[in-house]
Parts: C-alpha cells; sequence; structure tokens
C-alpha cells in the first residue's frame, strides 16, 4: 500500500531536523555538543514579553479560539511597529494577519496564490519552507541560484522568458538566511516593478530586518514605490525578540492578498494562542529598545565568530545584518560530509550549505545562538576536522 502522497516524496530532508536528533543522542553520551545549527538563539524573551503573557493566562477570555481575526491589540500594534520603523501606514485589521510563526505563512501562502503547475521562484540556498510550500501545493519550483559574485541576490531576469511567462509567485528574503546578504535599494526597484510588470506576487520574508549593524538598515518591502500592488510582507518576533518557541509573527498585504492567505489558514488552524498575542502586542511596543540590546549581543557574536575563523584561515567578511555567518569551504571539502562529521566527532553543530538546496554547496552556516568564546571554541574544533579532511584551509 502507498502510504505518502507523491508530492512529500518530491520533498527534500529537512535538515535542522536530522541535526536535533542527531544531538539528542550526543547528549544522551554526555557530548560537549556546541549547537550553532538552527537559528534559534540562547537569548532569554524580553522581560515585557513574559511579563504580559502569565497576565494574560490568568484571562479566562484569552483561552478562547483566535480564529483568523486574532486579537485587535496585536494586529493594532504591529501596524503601529509598522509605521514607526518603516514609515509604512497599514490597516489592522485587513491588511494584517497573525501568524503561527512567519513560516506559518511562507509555507501556506502557495496554496493562496498558485495553482497546480504555476511557477513559483525559490532562492537557492533559501529557507526550506519556500520550497516545501511550493511542492505540496503542486506547484513548480523555480530554483533561482544566489551566487556570490552576484550579491546573493535573485535576479528574475536571468529566467527563460517561458519559465519567467510561468512564474505567480517569488519568494525573496534580505537580509538573508543562510547568506546574509542584505538587498541594494536599486535591487529593491528593480525586483519590484518586474513583479508588477509581469503580475507576479513577491513574498518578502523579513524575519532579520531588526538584526543589523554597522549603521545598516533594513527595509521594508513596502518603501519601495508599487510594493503596496503586488507584494505580502512576512514579519517574526522570533529572532528579534529571542521568541522562537512562541510561534508568533504577522503578514502584511493588500487586503485581497491577505484575505486570500485567511481563506486557506482557516481550514487548517485556528491562529496563535491569545494570550500570545497579547504578550507579542507588548513586545512590539517596546520594540525599539529591546532590539538595539539583541543587535548588541549578535554583534558581538558575529565579531567573536569572524576573528576565530579568520585566526583559523578561513576568509570571510562580517555581515551587516542576520545572525549567520556563511563560510566558505575549500573546493575539495564537500559540505555535508563535513558538517556530518563535524558533529561526530567534535560535537558542533552546523549546517552544510547543501541542505539548503545543492546552490549552498561549498558553504557551511553557522548560526550566532551561543556567546563568543563558545563560538570560538566550535570555530577551533571546526578547523580540526578541516586539517584532518585535507590538511588545512
Ligand atoms: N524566514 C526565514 C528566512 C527564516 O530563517 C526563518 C526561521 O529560521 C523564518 C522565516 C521563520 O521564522 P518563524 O516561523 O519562527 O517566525
Amino acid at each position: 500500500m502507498r502510504t505518502a502522497s507523491h508530492r512529500i516524496a518530491q520533498l527534500p530532508a529537512y535538515a535542522v531536523q536530522r541535526v536535533a536528533t542527531i544531538k539528542r543522542r550526543l547528549i544522551a553520551e554526555g557530548r560537549d555538543v556546541i549547537d550553532l545549527g538552527a537559528g534559534d538563539a540562547d537569548l532569554a524573551p524580553p522581560a515585557v514579553a513574559v511579563e504580559a503573557l502569565t497576565a494574560a493566562a490568568h484571562e479566562t477570555r484569552m483561552s478562547r479560539y483566535a480564529f483568523q481575526v486574532g486579537h485587535l491589540p496585536f494586529r493594532e500594534a504591529a501596524a503601529r511597529h509598522m509605521e514607526r520603523r518603516f514609515g509604512v501606514r497599514v490597516d489592522p485589521v485587513t491588511e494584517v494577519l497573525p501568524l503561527i510563526g512567519s513560516k506559518d505563512g511562507l509555507a501556506h501562502l502557495p496554496f493562496a496564490v498558485l495553482d497546480p503547475g504555476d511557477g513559483c521562484v525559490i532562492p537557492e540556498p533559501g529557507y526550506s519552507p519556500y520550497m516545501g510550500g511550493a511542492v505540496l501545493a503542486g506547484a513548480e519550483p523555480v530554483i533561482c541560484p544566489l551566487r556570490p559574485d552576484r550579491g546573493f541576490l535573485v535576479e528574475l531576469a536571468d529566467l527563460p522568458a517561458d519559465t519567467l511567462r510561468r512564474v505567480r509567485l517569488a519568494f525573496l528574503n534580505y537580509p538573508n538566511n543562510p547568506t546574509a546578504a542584505i538587498a541594494p535599494r536599486e535591487y529593491l526597484d528593480r525586483t519590484v516593478a518586474m513583479c508588477r510588470e509581469r503580475g507576479i506576487t513577491l513574498a518578502y520574508d523579513n524575519p532579520y530586518c531588526e538584526i543589523t549593524f554597522d549603521g545598516y538598515r533594513a527595509p521594508s518591502i513596502f518603501e519601495i514605490d508599487g510594493a503596496r500592488d503586488v507584494a505580502i510582507e512576512f514579519h517574526s518576533l522570533s529572532k528579534s525578540f529571542g521568541m522562537t518557541g512562541w510561534r508568533i509573527g504577522w503578514a502584511v498585504a493588500r487586503p485581497e492578498l491577505i484575505a486570500a492567505l485567511v481563506t486557506v489558514k482557516q481550514f487548517i488552524d485556528t491562529g496563535p494562542f491569545l494570550a500570545i498575542q497579547q504578550a507579542a502586542a507588548a513586545t512590539l511596543d517596546h520594540s525599539e529598545a529591546i532590539v538595539a540590546g539583541v543587535c548588541d549581543v549578535f554583534r558581538e557574536r558575529r565579531d567573536a565568530g569572524v576573528a576565530a575563523l579568520r585566526d583559523a584561515g578561513f576568509s570571510i567578511e562580517p555581515p551587516r545584518a542576520t545572525m549567520y555567518l556563511w563560510v566558505p569551504l575549500p573546493s575539495d571539502v564537500p559540505s555535508g560530509p563535513f558538517a556530518e562529521r563535524l558533529l561526530e566527532e567534535e560535537y558542533v553543530a552546523v549546517l552544510a550549505g547543501s541542505s539548503f538546496g545543492a546552490g549552498g554547496e561549498g558553504f557551511i552556516r553557522i548560526a550566532l545562538t551561543v556567546d563568543g568564546p563558545r563560538i570560538a571554541e566550535g570555530v577551533t574544533r571546526m578547523a580540526r576536522v578541516l586539517s584532518g579532511v585535507q590538511g588545512g584551509v
């Protein structure tokens, strides 16, 4: 008997899941594991979030179904945040949608806007739910390689004309996971213009927009002229507020796009826990102060990681955003087996570039999830494995 669908058979392996399983075994064996794998830093959630959640949990009304309408104060806080932070005004009721983490919206979006056979642009290397959502919705994944010599930018104009004609949805993510690349304004202008011209919905995945350094400020796609016609933007409290496990984020788009996503989600989930929406609202109202502290932490870790990598002979520039280091490997070292050895022999979890799609080969991703000295120790162990593999970097 066939148990799983053909669509499931088309899905790639989900790397973070596999690392978690091996890590559990190593810890059970008493190993000193340094986990630089998943983008899940050791930060405490903001006190304001914890206090608001505790108070909300005592309110009986918070134990009801949220449904997709959610909690108006959260929608309103998200709208206020968009205006303060980006100068973008949105209607909290029709243009904001609470999500169970931004992953929820990203993975369900293809069901809302694509029909079987429609093309969906997937950056590679890239965040796996883009591919997951597209494949499960029966769409055609259109892989766009992110190349170092092109600034890791998705160039829609490079697609063959007949492929581009089929594209109805494009995922873009800057500041980028895993490459840590940022998008120049001119790039965003021409990409929005292309999407408008071609009738392509632009899914702008922006969970790292608050984690920026050295004076760089990441924009909202809605700062770009014409983006309101084509874009849906995804935001998250996960990374910038140390709240990954809380599962809370939001989408912003024109009412018709939000309504399409609501239509899908109403058959699948009943919205994030209301008490968490209440806590997220309280958090967003203090976003600037909280985020400043989080950026300081990640900057320190970035600098420690870059210094350790350079000491070990790797060539890497400090990224201006995200919580990741995208580290080039020597050309004769395949990333998958290297990451596997690093975990099994030296107990350091990183993600192989190839686990983000074949286009990620030649790199590994280090997540800045622990303090600087631990990251440096992880890099020392990494250099040891590398010299065992090929006699030095
Ligand atoms: N988008 C990107 C590029 C990510 O790296 C992640 C998490 O790793 C997410 C979205 C999802 O974040 P969450 O669902 O926790 O909001």
